[in-house]
């Protein structure tokens, strides 16, 4: 039975292992079942699913996963932490547990050989430091997924899931919308964690399209001009792609965007010359960077 999402049990255990928190590593643990109870069933976890587990700490949310699912894989960075999970997962025959940095883990190639290549699901209270290259990695590294349930900081999940227009708006919400359809399940204040964070939470589950709803030729361009785009905000969009490192391929070689180039894609797009990158949608950018 999971017992660990109380903070008399955290505690315990934690003193029992003589385990100290590294600040450097997000460790911020749940303390809060029914936190917890609410994020499997956002997740929409059934017996038949394979669930990749992103910085299990001392296993609270491990314990759910493992009684809801097939099959679960937990990678951890702080080797101080695996005796624990040993420890509290003991009882559990479908957990793996991973010592790795999940930024250099090839989790394609696990979800291959635990999933045979099926899409597995993604369920973290993720480390705060890492949340951005973690979900674009996901993405861009084109792991088999169905869905990402995450805990993250609450601008982040802000950040997700708006459109343009707004001051969170940017690189960010174009890459998760691009890839998935963001949703905000549940706000979580900081007494649900021990030690509590600093800044508030938000539960957010990324639901992973088949097809991108929007058509894009060449996704490193798209890419490429969307983070110039927001790489100086407050420019222009053509002085901000004027100015990047933005690059389009041209007779096979590669040439950086001028200035007279993006005013006349946005004539032939009937914007303003002087339109800025936060002001164009999803849609816009896709059509922007096939016109290249
Ligand atoms: N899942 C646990 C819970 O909810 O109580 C712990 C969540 S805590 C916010 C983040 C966890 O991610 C920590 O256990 C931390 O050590 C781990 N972590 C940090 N960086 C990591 C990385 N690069 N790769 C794998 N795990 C990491």
């Amino acid at each position: 039975m999971a017992y660990l999402a109380t903070p008399t049990a955290t505690s315990e255990i934690i003193r029992k292992h003589g385990f100290h928190f590294q600040k450097k590593f997000g460790q911020n643990f749940l303390i809060d079942a029914n936190i917890l109870e609410k994020i499997i069933r956002a997740a929409k976890i059934t017996k038949d699913d394979c669930v990749i587990e992103i910085g299990p700490g001392i296993g609270t949310m491990t314990q759910y996963l493992a009684e809801h699912a097939r099959e679960v894989v937990a990678v951890e960075i702080d080797k101080n932490l695996i005796p624990i999970l040993e420890d509290t997962l003991s009882e559990y025959d479908n957990v793996t547990i991973i010592n790795d940095d999940i930024l250099k883990v090839d989790i394609a190639g696990l979800a291959d050989k635990k999933n045979g290549g099926r899409p597995v699901k993604i369920v973290a209270n993720l480390p705060y430091y890492i949340t951005t290259p973690i979900i674009m990695g996901l993405f861009e590294s084109n792991v088999p997924l169905s869905s990402i349930t995450i805990m993250v900081q609450k601008e982040v999940a802000d950040r997700m899931q708006v459109g343009p227009g707004t001051k969170d708006y940017g690189a960010l919400s174009l890459a998760v919308q691009y890839y998935a359809k963001p949703e905000v399940i549940m706000n979580v204040p900081p007494a649900c964690f021990m030690p509590k964070p600093g800044v508030g939470s938000s539960v957010i589950r990324l639901t992973r399209f088949t097809k991108p709803p929007v058509d894009v030729a060449d996704e490193k361009k798209f890419f490429s001009i969307i983070r110039s785009a927001f790489n100086q905000r407050r420019k222009t969009l053509a002085n901000a792609l004027a100015n990047s490192s933005a690059i389009i391929r041209e007779d096979g070689k590669n040439k950086k965007i001028t200035r007279d180039e993006v005013c006349a894609i946005l004539d032939q797009m009937g914007l303003s010359q002087t339109i800025r990158g936060e002001a164009l949608t999803l849609e816009e950018f896709a059509k922007f960077s096939n016109l290249f």
